[in-house]
């Protein structure tokens, strides 16, 4: 037994399914977890001395690869000062600054510790503007853990095949609807069905936790067209897309202006920070302007506020990347397109941006129900194959794979023979 599986045998003793967070157990893979020391650029090793060329990237903050220095050193040199003070300070008004300057549409931010508030912030931020109740999410879209977004969510919520959580009351989620991502019909049929009662339509504008699916022409701008006429707002949970698909993010990527936006991933650089974001008018409803109240202990730390803005900083100055890290995942998609074609498996690999996905299915993938037709027992066995061969995947059909900046040809290339073979071998 190696010692990822002896850890993990003691793990699950003291922590619920060995983890902290429930799709790093591998259940969808079928197999003990990798228990991870050390990374560096597009690397990871585990507890063992296997070396992997990594494709989950802390499931997307980074962007620059793994420990990058400009990071590190920044983070290296807040510690010196002390780890939290619970007061204001020079760098939270210096990344907001800068989250201004880059991001289209917004005027205000305030930083919270993970997307999960985030959304959940400028959900309650919404409801208390527009005085409304009722929210539109989209089944397969995954927006945290927090109560009312729980229904019909993505990512490991989809894995573990429970829609909507246990411990979730049915009095709250009744003000959760849900319409289909790339249907704007079933968006205009609830928010007739509900007049004047939706307080916001949110959105991941690209959905990357049912696996990649990109929005079809017209969507984004639609939702704006129906948010416009309905009076309800606009939120764009831009966790993961934030700052990769573009500087400006999604609105700036689609052309598609939203009410409100949430960060978190990459502004952290690797630390817990989310954000939400809007116009002035909208964010001093917040505490202490205005009477939608959220706090935080430890919010805008200024250990994590100088990752997050070392890295914002750095991405700021070399917007060259973004080019490159699109370029990059398109080979590699366009690779492991050819590699499943050489071997006889049906394929759909879905790109955009740095953001890319295999789905073990014949179909183009372009709505959730299509991504739910994967054949997850065959994506597991992928998994396995290329784990195998060096290069760790996210553990479960529905997620994405991040390509970073880190990631040099040589790694895709070796990525590109691994599926090769382990394709061949399915
Ligand atoms: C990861 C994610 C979240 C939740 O962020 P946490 O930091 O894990 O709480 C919310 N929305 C989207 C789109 C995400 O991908």
């Amino acid at each position: 037994m190696g010692r990822s599986e002896q850890l993990f045998e003691q793990a699950v003793k003291v922590l619920p399914g060995g983890v902290n967070s429930p799709v790093r157990a591998y259940r969808a893979v079928g197999m003990a977890p990798r228990f991870i020391t050390r990374a560096e650029g597009p690397f990871l090793w585990d507890e063992d001395g296997e070396k992997y060329i990594d494709y989950v990237c802390s499931w997307g903050p980074m962007i620059l690869g793994h420990n990058h220095p400009v990071v590190r050193e920044a983070v290296e040199k807040a510690v010196k000062d002390g780890l939290s003070f619970g007061a204001p300070t020079r760098r939270e008004v210096e990344i907001a600054q800068l989250m201004v300057e880059l991001v289209p549409n917004i005027e205000m931010v305030r930083m919270v510790n993970s997307g999960t508030e985030a959304v959940m912030s400028a959900v309650r931020l919404a409801r208390g503007a527009t005085g409304r109740d009722k929210i539109i999410k989209f089944e397969g879209c995954y927006h945290g853990h927090s109560d009312c977004l729980l229904v019909n969510a993505g990512s490991s919520a989809l894995a573990g095949g429970h829609p909507s959580s246990a411990g979730v009351p049915e009095d709250i989620v009744k003000h959760t609807l849900t319409a289909q991502f790339n249907d704007l019909s079933s968006v205009e049929a609830l928010l007739d069905a509900w007049p004047g009662q939706v307080a916001c339509v949110i959105v991941e504008p690209v959905a990357a936790n049912m696996g990649v699916v990109g929005p079809a022409p017209g969507f984004l701008e639609g939702l704006r067209k129906l948010c416009d006429k309905s009076g309800a707002l606009l939120i764009f949970d831009e966790v993961i897309t934030g700052f990769r698909l573009a500087l400006g993010g999604a609105q700036a990527y689609f052309g598609v202006k939203a009410d409100l936006v949430t960060f978190g991933k990459i502004i952290g650089g690797g630390m817990p920070v989310g954000a939400y974001c809007g116009s002035r008018a909208l964010m001093e409803q917040v505490a202490p302007c205005g009477p939608v109240y959220q706090a935080g202990t430890l919010s805008g730390n200024p250990v994590a506020m100088a990752a997050g803005l070392a890295q914002l900083t750095y991405l700021k100055d070399h917007p060259e990347l973004y080019d490159d890290i699109a370029a990059k995942a398109a080979w590699l998609a366009g690779r492991l397109r050819k590699a499943a074609e050489a071997a006889g498996v049906p394929v759909a690999v879905n790109q955009i941006g740095s953001l890319l996905s295999p789905f073990f299915t014949p179909t183009e993938v372009t709505a959730f129900v299509d991504a739910k037709g994967s054949d997850v027992g065959r994506y597991a066995k992928y998994f396995q194959g290329m784990l195998r061969h060096g290069v760790a995947l996210a553990p479960a059909q529905f997620e994405a794979m991040f390509v970073s900046a880190a990631h040099t040809q040589a790694e895709l290339e070796a990525t590109a023979r691994a599926a090769d073979a382990v394709f061949a071998a399915l």
